[in-house]
């Protein structure tokens, strides 16, 4: 029998998810099951969004959570280099390949060209933009277009008609008419290719057995096969695991709940609970039994009791999970010494004492002033959230649109998230000192006032932050969709004034 082997292929474009940890333990799963190889693989092609911070984290995130890969970009391997950054002659080349054998074209479309074929296609309710007008050119006129270095993209020549039909090992047949896939995008004018092709040309190249990844990537794999079949490859198994969901029954976003692996690391969570819960996301046991190592999850891993239909990500059953953990694994000392490691040190102390130092009178006014940095369940009252008298849902509003305004920040550093909090209250119009600083302080700190906020900001980090701002919103009512797509829409015109009545 063929070696087994799996990857994970994450892009380094935001923070570590806890869905590329939940998935990874999946593939290692499979992998030490049936003695195979499980590999990391860096997909960076998109260059506007990733960045090295980023895959640096994925390392630490998929280190934090006992994930370890046996090929990789910092470990090397048989079939590297493992950074997409840094396989593009290999593209090259296969790309070159499908162009000649008449597989995939030069589309020389220009955006003015695009933008008119997006208008056309949604005038007539068709849910491809692009008319395929480049897909016959003869030879003289690519030949010309070339000279005079007309910058183009490569597409795949998809079939017009048909159908295409796989059989994913969890969810069973799907079939997808080709009328409605789009000639896809396979080189970028940039020299850089897509998601689609470079993905896999390496799960060729790498020779993945087994292709097991969220479902969110079931509606590109028809895009996939087409490509097997344009080069004549053989396919790889594919398995589509069942989505981690928020409360709202939608794929878990950032923009909700929590997602960032530091996020769990940073507010204590043990990795060993986090991976034990995980691994029952999607997944049923042989019998009732809730809490194993990862090795006895290995050993009983049986790939068809993976679930179809999305998982929960149930933060209470974590909760409890970690307690049993807390309880059952760790001795008194072992509880001390993860206390230490995680904030009662002296690194963390020197952080948060430049803050009290001058405001307290006796030593104990000391956890009366850090209170915040250390719970997760802060004291919110109506009261707090409404200065001004501002509404419940003003002050989501004015909430949220922080949170957006933080997200454009890398990295959170006080100076800048002072100019947020300025830029907010200029957006709204509303006073800052008065409006804005309150707010902060009840969502960050859970009271009036405390040691300064936007240093605080800067130590809790961006995870800790977002998760407090959802929770604040959450208390006060939480948010649509809707207004949340509308808010969005009013900021990039820079004027949310509309949003609150009360101004000073
Ligand atoms: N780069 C994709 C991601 O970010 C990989 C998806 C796949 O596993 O094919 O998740």
């Amino acid at each position: 029998m063929k070696e087994v082997r799996t990857r994970i292929a994450p892009s380094p474009t935001g923070d570590p998810h806890v869905g590329t940890i939940y998935i990874a333990l999946f593939n290692l799963a499979f992998a030490k099951k049936f003695n195979g190889t499980f590999i990391l693989r860096i997909e960076d092609t998109d260059q506007t969004r990733s960045h090295p911070t980023f895959e640096k984290n994925i390392f630490e995130a998929l280190k934090w959570a006992n994930t370890s890969w046996s090929e990789g970009p910092d470990i090397g391997g048989q079939y590297g280099p493992y950074r997409q950054s840094e396989r593009l002659p290999i593209y090259k080349k296969h790309i070159a390949e499908l162009v000649e054998k008449g597989k995939a074209y030069r589309c020389f479309a220009t955006k003015e060209e695009l933008n008119e074929m997006r208008q056309v296609a949604k005038k007539m309710g068709t849910p491809s933009g692009y008319d395929r007008r480049y897909r016959n050119l003869s030879e003289a006129e690519i030949k010309k277009r070339l000279d005079e270095k007309q910058s183009y993209v490569v597409r795949l020549k998809v079939p017009l008609t048909g159908e295409c039909i796989f059989e994913d090992a969890i969810k069973g047949r799907v079939v997808t008419p080709l009328a409605d896939i789009d000639d896809q995008i396979l080189l970028k004018s940039d020299g850089f290719p897509t998601y689609h092709f470079a993905n896999v040309v390496d799960d060729h190249l790498m020779k993945i057995t087994h292709v097991i990844r969220g479902d969110e990537w079931v509606s590109s794999t028809p895009k996939h096969i087409l490509l097997y079949e344009a080069f004549g490859w053989e396919q790889p198994t594919f398995m589509h695991m069942p989505l981690l969901l928020g409360k709202d029954g939608r794929k878990l976003s950032k923009r909700k709940n929590p997602t960032s692996t530091f996020f769990f690391k940073e507010t204590g969570y043990l990795p060993e609970a986090l991976v034990n819960f995980l691994t029952l996301m999607g997944y049923s046991t042989t019998d009732e039994k809730e809490i194993y190592t990862f090795e006895e999850f290995v050993k009983d891993f049986d790939p068809n009791r993976i679930g179809k239909s999305g998982a929960f990500f149930d933060i209470q059953k974590l909760d409890w999970l970690n307690q049993q953990y807390i309880i059952n694994t760790l001795s008194e000392k072992d509880l001390l010494n993860k206390l230490k490691a995680w904030q009662f040190n002296d690194e963390f102390f020197q952080k948060i004492l430049p803050l009290c130092h001058t405001r307290m009178k006796t030593l104990t006014e000391f956890m009366e002033l850090v209170d915040f940095m250390f719970i997760n369940h802060l004291n919110y009252t109506d009261e707090l959230f409404s200065p001004k008298k501002t509404t419940k849902e003003e002050a989501i509003f004015i909430l949220y649109t922080f949170m957006m305004l933080l997200e454009k920040q890398d990295l959170l550093k006080s100076e800048n998230i002072e100019k947020a909090s300025h830029e907010l209250a200029d957006l709204f119009k509303i006073n800052h000192k008065k409006i804005v600083m309150p707010l902060l302080f009840a969502a960050i700190q859970g009271k009036k006032f405390g040691p300064p906020l936007f240093k605080s900001v800067e130590i809790l980090k961006k995870d800790r932050v977002r998760a407090r701002l959802l929770t604040a919103i959450e208390f006060l009512g939480s948010i649509s969709n809707k207004k949340i797509a509308l808010l969005k829409e009013e900021l990039q015109k820079n004027d949310l004034s509309g949003f609150v009545k009360q101004k000073n």
